[in-house]
């Protein structure tokens, strides 16, 4: 018999493991809520040209780790699996004429994301992250503040530690000539380049800068920066964000070999790390601005930020510092009975202590009273309600567990008393 596993680079969130994603789910959604940001929803799939315009033909998203998905019928439509959020969020945003409404539109949205990438610790094909974007708003302000919501939600978790990094990538007023620079830079240097970082060096040398090869991280320390070259608005605004940071008290480091991975990122880029692991391709989530996105994909040019941090990579983190979030899952009370048969009395008790708000259990097997009881305390439960001669009068032990004390109470004032 074949048995079937989950795909490769999948896996199954079993409920050992889900209420530390619902520990952080929660409060992505309570913090944005709280910073003005709206929850909106987009498809998992999309026409695959949002992506290869969206993020970019020459990215490694689209290039190697795209999901497309064969097309089963006449549409003749392509399709892909998201493999980030923000380009799909923008066709949102075009298709229902977002531009319309009080600007900026701030959206968040947490959900699966789909890469095909090779499966490692820390890397999988199906990850989640926690989005936020501003559509709408040309910064510098919001900048740092989207950069502060995200520090603020790794500390909320309990991770410590956190670093942000924090570069301009320029405009296209800037980039093209600093383009032309650092091409030539390395064209100087092609002996020193591994055969991959040459190959893309003529499609896309910026990606050059945030290459992870020992040899490249040695040469890049010496390569021209994108600082060095900014036009007067572009440098005027990076010097903006991190006034804003510092006083909101922010720590950050400028770290000229930022680039991050998409093409349509303008001016500041930023990304979170545990100090100390910047070198591990791990980043613990990013994000970055995005002025000419909107337009790439047929609305008005309008300017955009966002962050993009990954759940998976954060749990992964959380456990190595021994971070594990209190979560009940327990039930408070467990009903039990003298009368194995009587499954209709427990659940109707545990039924009325559910409807008040009473996180409950009815012991549906037919066993004696005493494995119920055992089961219960198995379960850590706080109270066993057990059902026996007193229910004719229309009473009830109540036991506290660990306490090892026992009362009758009235069924008509149980949910109070527990
Ligand atoms: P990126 O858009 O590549 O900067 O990704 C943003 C964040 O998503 C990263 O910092 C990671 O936390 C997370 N992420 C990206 N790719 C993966 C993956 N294959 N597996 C798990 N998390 C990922």
């Amino acid at each position: 018999m074949t048995t079937f596993r989950a795909a490769r680079g999948t896996r199954d969130l079993l409920p050992t493991e889900t209420p530390r994603w619902t520990a952080l789910e929660r409060p992505a959604d309570d913090l944005a809520a709280r910073y003005g940001y709206q929850r909106i929803e987009t498809p998992m799939l999309e026409q695959t040209g949002v992506f290869e315009r969206g993020v970019g033909e020459v990215t490694d998203i689209v290039e190697k780790e795209l999901f497309r998905i064969a097309p089963r019928t006449e549409e003749g439509e392509s399709w892909s699996l998201r493999p980030e959020p923000t380009a799909g969020i923008v066709r949102a945003y075009v298709q229902h004429g977002m531009q319309t409404w009080p600007q900026p539109v701030k959206l968040a949205m947490t959900g699966p994301m789909f890469r095909y990438d090779r499966p490692q610790a820390g890397r999988y094909r199906q990850f989640w992250q926690f989005d936020i974007e501003a559509i709408g708003d040309p910064g510098p302000a919001i900048d740092a503040e989207i950069i502060e919501l995200g520090t603020r939600f790794y500390a909320d978790a309990g991770l410590t530690g956190v670093e942000v990094q924090l570069n301009t990538i320029g405009d296209p007023a800037c980039r093209p000539a600093y383009i032309e620079v650092l091409t030539a830079w390395y064209r100087q240097r092609t002996a020193q380049l591994p055969a991959f970082e040459l190959g893309r060096l003529e499609r896309n040398p910026l990606r050059l800068l945030d290459s992870k090869d020992p040899s490249m991280v040695a040469l890049n320390g010496h390569a021209p920066r994108i600082t060095d070259h900014l036009c007067d608005a572009c440098a005027q605004h990076f010097a903006a964000v991190q006034e804003h940071l510092h006083v909101l008290g922010v720590p950050f480091r400028v770290e000229p070999g930022l680039v991050r991975g998409l093409d349509y990122y303008t001016r500041t880029a930023f990304e979170f790390y545990i100090a100390g692991r910047e070198g591990q391709q791990q980043a613990l989530g990013g994000g970055g601005r995005y002025d000419g996105l909107v337009e790439l994909l047929g609305g008005r040019p309008t300017p955009g930020i966002g962050f993009g941090i990954g759940l998976d990579r954060l749990i992964l983190a959380l456990d190595e510092q021994g971070v594990t979030p209190a979560v009940a899952v327990a039930p408070v009370a467990v009903v039990v009975g003298a009368d194995p048969d009587d499954t209709v009395g427990r659940l109707r008790i545990a039924t009325a202590l559910r409807a008040a708000g009473i996180p409950a259990r009815a012991e549906l097997g037919r066993r004696k009273l005493g494995k119920q009881l055992e089961a219960a305390a198995r379960d850590g439960a706080h109270f066993a309600v057990i059902l026996g001669d007193e229910l004719a009068s229309g009473d009830v032990q109540v036991r506290d567990l660990p306490a090892g004390s026992q009362k009758v109470v009235p069924v008509s004032g149980l949910a109070r008393e527990i």
